[in-house]
């Protein structure tokens, strides 16, 4: 097989074909999103070819991986570390099945928050479920171990994790690559008890799990991906996934080679790092995310040893590590800045599009708001989310996936009315039904605007699970009263008419809910240069 020139997502999504994966399933989130992406482009969806699909939200995905796993077959499931805390119950729990067919759960976290609200650091998740997490360091990493983690699963009857991080998962290189091996034949799984998460089944695949600690341990101790090498009595170096290419880079301007311990398969591997601890005075911890290791180090060491990290201090606690933020920890000299102290970078603030939709549903929002003494406008993640920023400064909040629904009603339930939530349509469905569900119930003096643009634009015009059409009826369905349930075109043209509607369902004492429709401008064009590109003609 030629080598290829691969994303560090991308080599996990072709990893996870050459592994005979029979289905695949995702929410776009960055950096996780190019992990479907790939695999939808190489796959047809035929009768025999690996099923891929977007879904509802990151917890459906992991059921329906955790499926394939119960028919003996693999799957892979993607997603971006917040969409783990979405995926959380199915996640945790599924680590007390018995895994059948191999899972493998890709998950990139985002540390420096690029495009995220926080930057957690999955391994601690794993870690919570009690299970086996690998964690490349370079795109043949991503690959390599992605095809282990199958076997892995399917060896110690576990999900297994694969952490990434935005610079591996959004960072190109060459890429090795081994035979594909043809999907596992279905084959249901034969103890049904060991799937029925009933207390008394529970209890009983709680210490099993329990018990297979040593052996995910024994299998770190002794991994590949966990390698010592002893040299300096003085100063030993922990790395952590791409940590390690933060220290090889400055290792050969170091006065003296240190001893190293690379860790990329978790459990942490206890017997090395004593092994380390007994042989140095001092432990300096290069890890992306939490200070997980270098916290984790402070029960497993002597209390002699120095260590130093992003929780002692001598890293920065937040954001991507980076070979420069590393050298003053490793006792480097920085380097010298060719950029004179004082210049100052203009700030370009990211905007939404010239043309956007989301802008001609702030206007007519905020028209229907005007003369009102107090208001509250929640939202929630998207492209809408810009509207934050000036000039718009048209929402309040932003805290995750749906929040905007059930924080509008916390808000009406206080008081401070009116209330507000400007949801997209894909977050909508993601996550906006359920607390939809609870305003209904209670008839929520309050209104939610469905900004609708036909796809997921912030992540690429992936296509919403629900077209425009079919949203109204699921609103209808969910007991939304037909008179305060409306579908705008969210057009520059209407601004006058929409502000109308909306101020009239400000005033409506209960709940009313108002789609506002118009497809993002990036997809239209798109669509447009894919039709002229099918019918031949030159872009
Ligand atoms: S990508 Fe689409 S939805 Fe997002 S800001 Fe641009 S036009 Fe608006």
């Amino acid at each position: 097989m030629p080598p290829r020139v691969l994303l560090g997502d991308e080599a996990v999504a072709l990893a996870a074909l050459h592994a005979g994966i029979t289905a695949a399933y995702a929410y776009p989130g960055t950096p996780s999103t190019e992990i479907l992406e790939y695999i939808l482009r190489h796959t047809s969806n035929e009768p025999g070819q690996p099923h891929a699909a977007w879904c509802a939200n990151e917890k459906t995905a992991y059921e329906q991986a955790l499926g394939v796993s119960l028919a003996g077959r693999r799957s892979l499931v993607a997603m971006k570390h917040v969409g783990l805390n979405v995926a959380a119950d199915p996640f945790v729990n599924s680590a007390l099945v018995a895994i059948n067919g191999g899972l493998v759960a890709a998950v990139a976290d985002d540390p420096g928050m690029h495009s995220s609200q926080n930057e957690q650091d999955s391994r601690v998740l794993a870690d919570f479920a009690r299970i086996i997490c690998l964690e490349p360091r370079h795109q043949q990493e991503a690959y390599d171990m992605t095809r282990e983690a199958f076997e892995l699963s399917e060896r110690f009857d576990i999900p297994v994790m694969l952490r990434l991080v935005t610079r591996l998962a959004h960072s190109r290189a060459v890429v090795h690559v081994g035979e594909p091996i043809p999907q596992r034949p279905l084959s249901k799984a034969e103890h049904q008890a060991d799937w029925i998460l009933l207390p008394s089944n529970a209890r009983r695949r709680w210490r099993d799990l329990l018990g297979r600690q040593a052996a995910f341990l024994e299998y770190t101790e002794t991994s590949p991906h966990n390698t010592l090498s002893l040299a300096s009595t003085d100063l030993g170096v922990i790395t952590a996934g791409i940590g390690r290419n933060y220290f090889a880079e400055n290792a050969p301007e170091m006065a003296e080679t240190p001893s190293h311990l690379h860790i990329g398969a978790y459990p942490i591997p206890v017997a090395l790092v004593r092994r380390l601890a007994e042989h140095v005075k001092r432990v300096v911890v290069l890890e992306d995310g939490y200070p997980y290791v270098e916290r984790s180090l402070k029960g497993l060491l002597p209390t002699r040893l120095v260590v130093h990290g992003r929780e002692s201090g001598h890293l920065p606690p937040d954001g991507e590590l980076t070979p420069d933020t590393v050298r003053k920890a490793l006792g480097i000299a920085p380097h010298q800045s060719s950029i004179s102290a004082g210049y100052q970078v203009p700030e370009r603030p990211p905007q939404l599009c010239a043309g956007c939709p989301h802008l001609d549903s702030f206007h007519a929002l905020q028209r229907a708001l005007q003369g009102r003494a107090q208001s509250f406008v929640a939202s929630d993640i998207g492209c809408y989310t810009l509207a934050a920023l000036p000039p718009l400064s048209a929402i309040e909040s932003c805290v995750c996936m749906g929040a905007s629904v059930g924080m509008a009603k916390g808000a009406s339930d206080a008081g401070l009315r009116p209330a507000v939530a400007v949801i997209g349509d894909s977050t909508f469905l993601h996550s906006g039904v359920t607390p939809l569900m609870d305003a209904v119930a209670a008839d929520t003096d309050m209104t939610l605007i469905i900004v609708d643009n036909e796809v997921v634009g912030m992540t690429g015009a992936q296509p919403t699970l629900l077209s425009s059409s079919r949203l109204e009826p699921l609103i209808l369905g969910l007991g939304v009263d037909p008179d305060h349930c409306h579908v705008l075109d969210a057009h520059p043209r209407h601004t006058s008419r929409n502000a109308e509607v909306i101020r009239r369902e400000l005033d409506h004492p209960g709940l009313s809910v108002i789609v506002a429709v118009r497809v993002c401008v990036e997809a239209s064009r798109a669509r447009k240069s894919a039709a002229r590109a099918a019918e031949g003609v030159p872009a």
